[in-house]
């Protein structure tokens, strides 16, 4: 099976309303969007995909963002798509992101930073089982 990447427009992208450009960026780089789902993510949920975090000092505020809106989950495939997206998105802290990246062009905030997309393989096919069945991807 090719690559697959967990990417999700987060509340803030949801409101700015660039989800199509956000696509747009995908599609035009030549990924293939194998699912997508729109729903508002629970405290449980919140903390299962954000693991990792759950201890920071940030996570409350975090949890907050994240569960605050409805969000646009997906699934991208394509080679080398994990690592190639990072790019696209741009560092965390979007005050660092360069023009051209997602969060450079539509976010200069560490915490409000648009999108979210994993961090390797092994974190996309973890959290692509957080919010998709199997079933629900092309
Ligand atoms: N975050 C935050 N404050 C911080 C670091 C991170 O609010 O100091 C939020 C931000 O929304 C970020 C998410 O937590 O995207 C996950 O952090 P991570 O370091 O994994 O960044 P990412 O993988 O999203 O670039
Ligand atoms: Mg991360």
């Amino acid at each position: 099976m090719k690559e697959r990447s967990f990417i999700m427009v987060k509340p803030d992208g949801m409101q700015k309303r660039i989800v199509g450009e956000i696509i747009s960026r995908f599609e035009q780089r030549g990924f293939l969007l194998v699912g997508a789902r729109l729903l508002r993510i629970s405290p449980e949920l919140a903390r299962q995909h954000y693991a990792e975090h759950v201890d920071k000092v940030f996570y409350p505020s975090l949890e907050q963002f994240i569960t605050g809106g409805s969000v646009l989950a997906m699934v991208w495939e394509g080679e080398g798509i994990v690592a190639i997206a990072r790019a696209m998105m741009g560092p965390t802290d979007a005050a660092q992101a360069p023009s051209g990246t997602i969060r450079g062009d539509f976010a200069s905030s560490k915490s409000f930073n648009i999108i979210h997309g994993s961090d390797s393989p092994a974190s996309a096919e973890r959290e692509i089982a957080l919010f998709f069945k199997s079933a629900e991807l092309l």
